[in-house]
């Protein structure tokens, strides 16, 4: 099989609302890929994923994850996935050890047995060797309650490996930490994922997150406004814009228009889009007649042409 996702005209609208979360999107995601997901909030992340977890039902559309259909076929899913959401859903009063014990219990892979020592050699060799990859060593033994959010994060990361999922969900997972608990965390994920070969599907609103994506599919108000490799996405979102302040906005409009040059009015200045600073700005300015009082060039940061790409599709 070579796609792990496959996604087909999928629409959510939650009861009561008069929107769709999710609008009719579609979309495929390779065995082993690095797939990101990104959006602002109430983008409709979330919700996509909750079905594509078998979480939440879908209203219409097609789903299929792990080569299982996610409402016909929910529990071959879930045995084939790896959830780490938001929020932390560990049991605080156990020991890190003992959340990774019960939720492998439940997945039906080991029968359950009091303690560590009594367990599978299979499942012990199984722990160690995630911990050491996660770095959780030491820590194994100790209660949740006395973790910090990065610790708690690394020990999700353990216990949705530990049943070797073909895809690994990631909600939002460095939602609350630290720069620094941010970065190892990643280097963990990728470091799992090149031992494992397992697809990663992750939501984030962060853009350099999604920068060592191997695909990149922006969505905004529950609709697909990008898709492409970071790299793409940067050259297509990465636009230099000449700002024009005419004397008169209504001459040098309808002088654009008839020289069908394209351009954005924002407020009393008209955009344009170039593609090279040095070139381009001095061919345009030679070419309108329309009095000019000011002229500056915008040149965006990948964050700003996210931002804007954003605020376009809202606009629209
Ligand atoms: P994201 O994860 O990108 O922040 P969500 O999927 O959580 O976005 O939300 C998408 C849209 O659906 C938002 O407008 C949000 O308000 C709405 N929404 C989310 N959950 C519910 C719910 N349980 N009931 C009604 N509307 C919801």
């Amino acid at each position: 099989m070579s796609n792990a996702i496959e996604v087909s005209h999928l629409t959510k609208k939650y009861a009561k609302s008069t929107v769709n979360a999710v609008d009719n999107i579609s979309f495929s995601v390779k065995e082993g890929e690095f797939f990101a997901f990104l959006g602002p909030n109430g983008a409709g992340k979330t919700t996509a994923i909750s079905v594509l977890t078998t979480t939440l039902s879908k209203s219409s559309g097609d789903v299929r994850v792990a080569g299982f259909d996610v409402s016909k076929e929910a529990s071959r899913v879930r045995q084939n996935i790896g959830i780490i959401f938001q929020n932390p859903s560990l049991d605080q009063n156990l020991t890190a050890e003992e959340n990774i014990r019960f939720h492998a219990v439940l997945y039906g892979l080991y029968p359950f047995r009091p303690f560590f020592s009594w367990m599978p050699e299979d499942y012990k060799s199984k722990v160690r060797e995630l911990t050491e990859l996660i770095g959780l060593g030491d820590s194994l033994k100790k209660p949740v309650k006395t973790f910090s959010g990065g610790m708690k994060r690394k020990l999700e990361i353990i216990r949705s490996l530990i049943h070797n999922p073909r895809v690994l969900f990631l909600d939002e997972p460095t939602t609350g930490l630290d720069p620094a608990s941010r970065k190892s965390l990643w280097q963990y994920i990728l470091q799992v994922r090149k031992n494992e070969g397992t697809t990663i599907f992750l939501t984030t609103h962060y853009l350099e997150e999604a920068e060592d994506a191997d695909r990149v599919i922006v969505i905004n108000k529950g609709k697909i406004s990008a898709d492409g490799t970071p790299k793409e996405l940067k050259q297509d979102l990465i636009k230099n814009y000449v700002r024009l302040t005419p004397k008169t906005l209504s001459t040098l409009v309808k002088e654009l228009d008839s020289k069908k040059i394209k351009y954005l009015v924002e407020g009393i200045r008209v955009k344009i889009q170039i593609s090279d600073p040095g070139a381009d700005v001095q061919r345009l300015i030679k070419s309108i007649d329309s009095p000019l009082v000011d002229i500056d060039i915008h040149s965006p940061t990948l964050n700003d042409a996210y931002l804007q790409l954003i605020t376009d599709k809202n606009e629209s």
